[in-house]
């Protein structure tokens, strides 16, 4: 099946170079321009590289019923999904990737329930199931350094996990150039980072669902990923209110971590509700269904996990707030614990594609100077 993918994407990749009609859609027909044959860590390069926009799937003279067949969104899309197993660490979590639904919703749901039962058991009902006010409220019922503790592990255990496979990831693609060169590409790789270029069809839009061009998938990605910033941003207010002025949580609700964590949480459900809606009416002919369900399940879990840090804040002063606050908290640890086997791999995969992309775009200026 290997072999089948690196075969498609090959011959589809081939029949575009020469062709290159689709030349100024997105950043992968540059990368290929008088390129005749790919190497596999050329594949698992542009195929983090394709944001599958799909617009050359509908721009394409040679898609079916042609004889060439081409479907390059698709090639692309399979390849994308084999490369976030090939460079899992630990070598185990590949099965992860292929068992996406069942592992993501046995961990998360394992480790959520494994803590609420834990608060249950261990904190006296009185405690758990009374209304906590004033100051250090969320501590009386999960005292801080258990909650703090166990996320930040879960955590730990995501970046270490995350960083090793995107290192191994970027030494199979890297090309050849000096730090010098690699930190003047870091510049326009983040604008392409940050404002999803690629997903704006060179200019008019992607074909999110069907051959009408669209910006919705951009603008719905664009607020997700603010409102998750939003999040971070309140969890390290807080954090510095806690560590530096003594002040413990919950804080009013005109608070900065209150307000941040708040429209973050709104932000999030607002994004992911526009990517989810593009999923279920987009045409599946230029997707992977592989890729389709890490998506969902990745969308599914952001969506739980913001949901309950807003019924945190509803439930805050109320008896409910106990168990709430530990489901919260069993949602976060098990999110953080499945990010190696999640859709949260391909931001560090793709934006690793697009600094190469950015470092190659410098090629010719390099040669212009004398450079390497
Ligand atoms: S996708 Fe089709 S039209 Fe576009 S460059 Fe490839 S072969 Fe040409
Ligand atoms: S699907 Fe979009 S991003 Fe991917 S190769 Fe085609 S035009 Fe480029």
């Amino acid at each position: 099946m290997a072999d089948e993918l690196t075969a498609e994407a090959d011959r589809v990749l081939r029949i575009c170079t020469a062709c290159m009609y689709c030349d100024g859609l997105c950043a992968v027909f540059p990368a290929i321009a008088g390129k005749h044959d790919f190497a596999p860590n050329d594949l698992d390069y542009l195929a983090n590289l394709c944001h599958n926009c799909r617009g050359c799937w509908y721009a394409c003279q040679y898609a079916p019923p042609h004889p060439f067949a081409v479907n390059l969104p698709n090639a692309l899309a399979e390849l994308r999904q084999r490369s976030y197993a090939d460079y899992a660490w630990p070598r185990w979590l590949r099965t992860g990737f292929a068992y996406n639904a069942t592992v993501v919703a046995g961990i998360v749901g394992g480790l959520t329930a494994l803590t609420v039962l834990a608060t249950w058991l261990l904190v006296p009902a009185e405690v758990l199931f009374a209304a906590h006010r004033g100051e250090g409220a969320f501590y009386r019922v999960v005292p801080w350094p258990i909650m703090a503790g166990a996320a930040a592990a879960a955590l730990l255990w995501a970046m270490v996990a995350i960083g090793i496979s995107a290192a191994t990831y970027w030494r199979a693609i890297a090309p050849r150039a000096s730090a010098k060169t690699i930190m003047r590409a870091i510049y326009p790789a983040l604008r392409d980072i940050v404002t999803l270029r690629n997903l704006g069809g060179g200019g008019p839009g992607c074909n999110d669902v069907n051959e009408h061009f669209s910006q919705q998938r951009r603008w719905s990605h664009h607020i997700m990923v603010a409102g998750f910033a939003a999040s971070v941003a309140s969890t390290l207010i807080a954090a510095l209110y806690h560590h530096v002025f003594a002040i413990a949580a919950p804080y009013p609700l005109s608070s900065l971590p209150v307000l941040a964590g708040g429209i973050g949480g709104v932000m999030m459900l607002i994004g992911i509700g526009g990517l989810l809606r593009l999923e279920r009416r987009a045409d599946r002919a230029p997707s992977a269904a592989a890729e389709v369900r890490l998506n969902v399940v990745f969308l599914l879990l952001l969506a739980v996990l913001a949901a309950s840090g807003l019924a945190v804040l509803a439930l805050r002063d109320t008896a409910a707030m106990g168990l709430t606050l530990s489901l919260h908290l069993g949602l976060v640890i098990g999110c953080f614990a499945v990010l190696p086997v999640s859709k949260a791999v391909h931001g560090l995969y793709r934006s690793l594609a697009l600094l190469r992309a950015a470092i190659d775009r410098m090629a010719p200026r390099r040669r212009r100077d004398g450079g390497e």
